[in-house]
């Protein structure tokens, strides 16, 4: 069905049969999804379909009821030591940008390398700048975050999560919380992050984006994958109902 199947020697996160409830509501149902290295999917869907969800469970922020998840061939564990370190290979990037506000933007880059990743200082603060430099923002090195404006600010938690050295990245909505005039600012970084090879996972309405930036868009409702197909697909000859009525109404 999928349009852009993932070579199986090739599948960097392989979700398979997940299934994940809140009480009583199923909100990750069978979701059997295979990322290839490299691949940008797109994943879109009505509010509360379970896109975030299907985030927050890839790199362990929710537990699962039952199925598995494998990063690059590790089975991720529900808890554990060996879950901190598989979930530092998945980096994340929210709506909110959940910057640490009483650290400097080069402090907020450097300090997971140091206390996850056990860098030195010296090196974890030159790889911060490279960074910084990589998204735009490293003349903002030495400001708070509330003196930067929301996209330099998200710019900065790209670059932190990239700090990481993640194999894949989840974006879940990272310019909704913007003001349109920046929005462009970050979809950029993404698109130069694609085309270097990062495998990523983006939640957006951006449909622009969509076009433009993935291999594949995955469509959610009602916790469930309706639908996944190349973006040209998807947008000119939805299959589902569910697909046409929800294009229909943002496009
Ligand atoms: P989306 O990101 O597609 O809008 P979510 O994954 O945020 O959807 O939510 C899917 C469903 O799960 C929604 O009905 C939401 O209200 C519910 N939900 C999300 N998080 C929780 C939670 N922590 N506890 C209970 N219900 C939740
Ligand atoms: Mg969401």
């Amino acid at each position: 069905m999928s349009e852009a199947p993932a070579d199986s020697a090739d599948a960097l996160v392989v979700l398979d049969k997940v299934n994940k409830h809140f009480g009583a509501l199923h909100v990750l149902q069978d979701i059997d999804l295979t990322i290839a290295r490299g691949e940008v999917v797109v994943v879109i869907g009505p509010s509360g379909s379970g896109k975030s969800t299907l985030c927050r469970t890839i790199n362990r922020l929710e537990t699962t009821d039952s199925g598995t998840i494998t990063i690059d061939g590790r089975p991720l564990p529900q808890e554990g030591r060996e879950l901190a370190r598989l979930r530092a290979d998945v980096g994340m990037v929210f709506q909110s940008f959940n910057l640490f506000a009483h650290k400097t933007v080069l402090e907020n880059v450097t300090l997971g390398q140091v206390k996850v990743r056990k860098k030195d200082r010296k090196s974890a603060e030159a790889t911060a700048r490279t960074l910084l430099d990589r998204v735009g923002v490293g003349a903002q090195a030495e400001k708070y975050p509330a003196q930067l404006s929301g996209g330099q600010q998200q710019r900065v938690a790209i670059a932190r999560a990239l700090a990481m050295d993640p194999k894949v990245m989840l974006f879940d909505e990272p310019t909704s919380a913007l003001d349109p005039e920046m929005i462009n600012e970050v979809l950029e970084v993404m698109r130069q992050l694609a085309r270097d090879g990062m495998t990523m996972v983006v939640v957006t309405h951006e449909m622009g984006f969509a076009r433009s930036a993935a291999n594949r868009v995955v469509f959610m409702a009602d916790g469930r994958i309706v639908e996944e197909a190349a973006p040209e697909q998807f947008f000119s000859n939805p299959r589902s109902d569910r697909a046409k009525d929800f294009l229909s109404k943002i496009l």
